[in-house]
């Protein structure tokens, strides 16, 4: 998940990372603490990965997994697959172990176990679901369809418990002026599809997935027996389309200083009339009064106007087809099946949905994820892993302190600043002190639909409940079985949750040098997150304030401005470059990762020469760690929706695009003038 929309909802979880694959049994590292080797043989890495035709100088990423990309189909029911996938895999076999568990014994009534599951065991009673039909969401369909005025829908939009979409989107979040408190925000919002692009971009293979889409919202309209389907869905997509043309693109959403507009509600008002505020407020339970944190705050304007001048009637259509389509993993299979067609298939590439004990799976691991975890933690996770991952973290932390210190670009007043910054870090690893309370959400066994709605008003007064109240830094904002790692800028803090460290990652019983390049150049991204060229402006105590000298800021923002231009001459599929400016700061992090991880390998090694284990030396084993790391195979339609969405570069650039700027890595495999990857020193780009 981007650490922007992280850092956007701040203490709220309101997003499930859910991912889920086929059973493969467990093999976890409690179970291979018994064992004599690691878990991947022979030493934490495959030699038939390799592609032993590919050298290394020409295609690193292809010369370290090209054995494994060849070797390896993409599952019909997924995406994409690779190294998180195995770990996804690995934890959904755990879940569904704790899950059979609480089936068999006796559970408190409201405990977080009854809750777990009675959740899941609604969600796999398909023979209720099929025989309630669309009885469940009738209530709900029949209010939106009475909406008569602009103040309804917007009440609507803002019903915490029907989950519906609106142009503009209010929640609470950490104030990035003033980091240990609450504040209201708002941002853009509203449309269906991944990103603007989709909507606005000239490409034929995008023509193809907006028609689908213009389908899809039919065929929504119509599951709900609604008439004259076709126009109203083209006016439904019109109406995305010109939110869509309002909204910022990613690169300027990105950005911390343009995105931090306080204001008072009243002002909010004055600026962007048009929009029923209070009513929305009012729904939300949020104040309509004192000060809100305006993102996109040349968009807000042309969106109030937008809603205000859409007739009422576009909108309950609006309204119809997002609220089936986003309801319906717990309708009917018909309904599901329908929805699939477009944001499975059309969208993603995916062949066939997830099982659906997969699903119920992702379910209560999304929704009540540190209820989940708290049994995960206790079961699978070995308190030795977190030991180990703490002195990692803290080798990485003094690898970048060295770094800091010998940088050519920075001042001293800077460095001292940098420093600072630094060694207030908070590393958050492995799971949380302090857990979720679950104890105000009520979860009624047989009543999957009201479980759900009752989870979303529950999640909303979770998150209203923080306003005005003093940030807490031993909660965490995600779950420790997330396969997953993150930097919150406000809180200056790292998190490393245990969902990451096992194998192919992490393995204590591997190399050291591979998983220094594994989980350390992870490490190391999320630590370069306070580094990169966003997380950079905000200071040692998570405030959005400049601790720069502008000479040093200037230096900083040259070397970005290079970087950002190596990746726009990327282009991944035919026409579709990457966006060098979208993924500077996962770019930052990634360069920044690999370099202090081999650093803290060769600190680790102590003077002593690294073993060579076959023919490998620990330098060149770092780098595989990294391309092992990020071993990952997608479909073309996932990688599409990642280029023109994601934050992140495609996988092979995560790999190549940062070693070739990396002399280390030249060094270890003695790539030369000629070789593909090589670039002449001047033109490597070195910023931490
Ligand atoms: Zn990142």
């Amino acid at each position: 998940m981007s650490r922007l929309l992280k850092s956007l909802l701040g203490g709220v979880a309101l997003i499930s990372l859910a991912a889920c694959a086929t059973t493969t049994g467990d093999a976890g590292p409690k179970m291979m603490a018994e064992e004599e080797g690691p878990m991947i043989e022979p030493w934490g890495y495959p030699l038939d990965a390799f592609d032993p035709t590919t050298r290394p100088g020409d295609d690193f990423f292809q010369y370290a997994n090209g054995g494994w990309l060849a070797a390896t189909e993409i599952p019909s029911d997924r995406s994409g697959t690779g190294f998180s996938v195995i770990m996804q895999e690995r934890n959904e076999a755990r879940i569904a172990e704790i899950i059979a568990d609480l089936s068999t014994s006796d559970v408190a009534a409201g405990s977080e176990g009854q809750k777990i599951r009675d959740f899941y065991n609604d969600f796999m009673d398909v023979a209720a679901i099929e025989a309630k039909g669309l009885d469940p969401i009738a209530e709900d369909v029949a209010r939106i369809r009475a909406a008569k005025t602009h103040e309804d829908i917007a009440r609507l939009m803002a019903d915490p418990s029907l989950g519906l979409p609106s142009p503009i989107a209010i929640y609470v979040t950490i104030d990035s002026k003033s980091p240990s408190d609450y504040v209201m925000g708002a941002t853009h919002s509203g449309i269906g599809m991944p990103d603007r692009s989709y909507y606005l971009r000239e490409s034929e293979r995008l023509d193809e997935t907006r028609a689908a889409y213009k389908e899809h919202l039919a065929r929504m309209l119509e599951l709900l027996g609604e008439d004259n389907s076709a126009k109203r869905a083209a006016a439904v997509f019109d109406l995305e389309t010109a939110i869509a043309e309002r909204h910022w693109t990613r690169a300027e959403r990105r950005n911390a200083d343009l995105t931090y507009n306080r204001m008072t509600i009243a002002e909010l008002e004055a600026m962007a009339p048009g929009m029923p505020w209070e009513a929305a407020l009012d729904t939300l339970g949020l104040p309509s009064e004192g000060d809100i944190v305006v993102r996109e705050k040349s968009a807000f304007p042309s969106l109030a106007a937008l809603y205000a001048e859409t007739p009422v009637a576009v909108w309950r259509d609006y309204l119809l087809a997002n609220y089936i389509s986003s309801n319906a993993a717990f309708l009917p299979d018909y309904v599901y099946q329908a929805n699939f067609e477009f944001f499975g298939k059309a969208l993603n590439g995916q062949e066939e949905p997830r099982d659906r004990e997969k699903r119920g799976i992702a379910l209560v691991n999304g929704r009540l994820d540190q209820a989940v975890g708290k049994e995960y933690i206790d079961r699978y996770f070995p308190e030795e892993s977190k030991v180990l991952m703490t002195e990692m973290f803290e080798d990485i932390r003094s690898a970048l302190s060295v770094r800091i210190d010998n940088l050519t670009w920075m001042t001293d007043a800077t460095k001292v600043k940098a420093q600072e910054k630094l060694a207030a870090m908070t590393a958050k690893i492995a799971y949380p002190e302090k857990w979720q309370d679950y104890s105000e959400l009520d979860i009624v066994s047989g009543d999957l639909f009201g479980n759900i709605k009752r989870h979303r008003v529950w999640s909303q007064a979770e998150s209203n409940n923080r306003l005005g109240t003093k940030v807490d830094k031993r909660e965490w904002f995600t779950a420790p079985q997330t396969v997953n790692a993150f930097y919150s800028p406000n809180r200056n803090e790292a998190f490393i949750p245990a969902g990451y460290i096992q194998s192919p990652l992490f393995d204590p019983k591997a190399d050291a040098a591979i998983n220094y390049g594994a989980i350390g150049s992870i490490v190391g991204h999320e630590i370069g997150h306070g580094f990169d060229d966003q997380g950079s402006k905000y200071d040692a105590q998570g405030f959005l304030q400049s601790w720069w000298t502008e000479e040093d800021r200037a230096a900083f923002d040259a070397l970005g401005d290079k970087f950002a231009a190596q990746f726009d001459e990327y282009e991944p599929l035919p026409g579709l470059h990457v966006n060098g400016r979208q993924t500077l700061g996962e770019n930052i992090g990634d360069l920044a990762g690999v370099l202090v991880a081999y650093h803290a390998y060769k600190e680790h090694l102590n003077g002593e020469e690294s073993p060579v284990l076959d023919g490998f030396t620990g330098e060149q084993r770092v780098f595989l760690g990294r391309a092992q790391a990020r071993r990952f195979k997608r479909t073309e339609e996932s990688l599409r929706q990642r280029l023109l969405s994601a934050p992140h570069s495609p996988m092979y650039l995560r790999v190549n695009g940062m070693v070739r700027n990396i002399d280390e890595w030249y060094d270890a495999f003695d790539v030369q003038p000629g070789d593909e990857l090589y670039l002449p020193p001047e033109e490597r780009v070195k910023i931490w």
